[in-house]
């Protein structure tokens, strides 16, 4: 089988859809939300013509957050990398 191992942690082939993860910090959850939710509008996938999926966790003792997008394929993931940075 094969298997990718990214930021330390192994995705098997069939779960290859990615994920992105940003650190944020002393953010409500919505306002991050909807800065990624706006950036990210309007976002398909060229193949697939899925949209991304963000969502927002917050860890409440230090309001340290992470930010995670999920794409349908690596080229979604690309194209959300490119967006974002
Ligand atoms: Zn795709």
């Amino acid at each position: 089988m094969l298997k990718i191992t990214k930021n330390g942690r192994t995705i098997q082939s069939n779960r290859l859809a990615d994920e992105i993860m940003k650190d944020v910090r002393g953010q409500a959850t919505d306002s991050i939300r909807q800065d990624f939710e706006k950036k990210l509008r309007g976002f398909r996938c060229p193949e697939h013509g899925t949209g991304a999926t963000v969502t927002v966790a917050i860890d409440g003792a230090f309001k340290q957050g992470k930010v995670t997008v999920k794409t349908c394929c690596d080229k979604a993931d690309e194209e959300v990398r490119r967006i974002l940075n």
